[in-house]
């Protein structure tokens, strides 16, 4: 990959300059004042940006995937039951979490592109005696979006706690967590986030961490024990340090100075321009005839777009792509892997970004003999774009 090349994948996105340069930072020690005062303020960022202010949030070195397995860790008891609403890879993979530490799963299921229906899942709600259920607010594999708040409402009306994994959505998708009454969101640093991989965040309602609180057996994990890392992160937020495992010193750095930045642009606009780049891609899409993987726009992502490949493509496309400067992914979920293709859209993607990408697909489409009037989905992009310019 040339330095000059413009990575549009679903995580790890493109990073702000900034962001970057904390990172190459002189390393701190971590019970530093300037450490301390940076990473209290960055715990009190996260709060504001998944609009949780009575959440205790977490943040540790790890990627997404140790997020899902803290929230599971923390909250399921084995034998207790959990609610897996499935859209796709990640929400299998959250099954798999929670078989591992003793669940008894249950799972809403659906066709790949689909999201299983609220009421289905509230009927098994009703009578299902669960502890937690779970839902994949994008699922990065399908570039399906879950109706998170009608899931996380019905889940609170049946006394159900909810943890969403925002890994893919979180700062991209709206989502108001203490407005919905959601008990975890967790997400990793690379996708909207915008800091470079490495960071598991989860923000924990208080009803969440009382059933922690309330549990009969230690959690199995010692890293991923909410009871390791609170009294860490209350010391930090309270201007004090103390010691339970290294943090990731310039990782945190990097993530203050993105949620800064996020912050600044505020969080309703920022959830409003991934919608107005995601509407932008989905017109250039149409101009290309090609077929989202989602079933419908309503439940498609904000975040990424699947687009199966036309007749006469195949995978090779990905790397057509990438001659013309966009690094773009292949597909995911295992049932439809070799069929289609996946454009990340999150974080700091520009209008310019929007049309470079629609640039570099039309013309690796061309390369692979799928030839449509030159430069028609750019205008189509484009006109989108001037619309929301006015
Ligand atoms: C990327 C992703 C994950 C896994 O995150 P890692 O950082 O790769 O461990 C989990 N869930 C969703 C929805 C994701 O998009």
């Amino acid at each position: 990959m040339s330095e000059r090349d413009l990575l549009m994948i679903p995580g790890p996105v493109e990073f702000h300059p900034e962001v970057m340069r904390a990172l190459g930072a002189k390393t701190a020690s971590h019970v530093s004042p300037e450490f301390i005062s940076v990473f209290g303020r960055a715990l009190g960022r996260l709060r504001e940006v998944c609009l949780a202010p009575s959440a205790q949030p977490f943040v540790v070195a790890g990627s997404g995937t140790l997020a899902m397995e803290m929230a599971v860790a923390n909250l399921v008891e084995p034998g207790e039951r959990a609610l897996v609403v499935n859209t796709g890879y990640f929400s299998d993979r959250m099954a798999t979490v929670l078989e591992r530490y003793g669940a008894e799963v249950v799972q809403a299921r659906c066709a790949p592109g689909e999201v299983p229906d609220t009421e289905q899942v509230e009927r098994l709600l009703a009578d299902g005696r669960f502890k937690v259920m779970t839902v994949t607010h994008v699922d990065t594999s399908t570039g399906v979006r879950a109706p998170a708040e009608a899931l996380v409402r019905v889940a609170g009306r049946h006394g159900v706690l909810s943890v969403v994994d925002g890994v893919c959505a979180t700062a991209g998708e709206v989502f108001h967590q203490d407005a919905w009454g959601a008990d975890v969101y967790l997400t990793a640093s690379q996708k909207a986030l915008g800091v470079p991989p490495g960071l598991a965040l989860l923000t924990v309602s208080a009803r969440a961490m009382a059933a922690w609180r309330a549990r009969r057996t230690p959690v199995r994990s010692l890293y991923a024990d909410f009871g390791e890392w609170l009294p860490i992160h209350e010391a930090y937020e309270a201007g004090r340090a103390a010691y339970f495992a290294t943090p990731p010193v310039n990782l945190v750095y990097a993530l203050d100075v993105s949620l800064g930045h996020l912050l600044r642009e505020g969080m309703e606009a920022r959830f409003e321009r991934h919608r107005r780049t995601a509407n932008a891609f989905r017109a250039a899409w149409r101009a290309l005839g090609l077929r989202m993987l989602p079933v419908s726009e309503s439940v498609a992502a904000h975040t990424l777009s699947a687009l199966y490949y036309p007749e006469g493509v195949d995978a090779s496309f990905v790397g057509r792509v990438r001659e013309q400067g966009v690094v773009l992914a292949g597909g995911l979920h295992p049932e439809l892997k070799t069929r289609y293709f996946r454009v990340g859209h999150m974080n700091e993607v520009s209008p310019s970004d929007v049309l470079a990408t629609v640039g570099a697909v039309e013309r690796a489409l061309a390369g692979a003999g799928y030839r449509r009037e030159p430069g028609a989905a750019v205008a189509a992009a484009q006109a989108h774009l001037l619309e929301g310019a006015r």
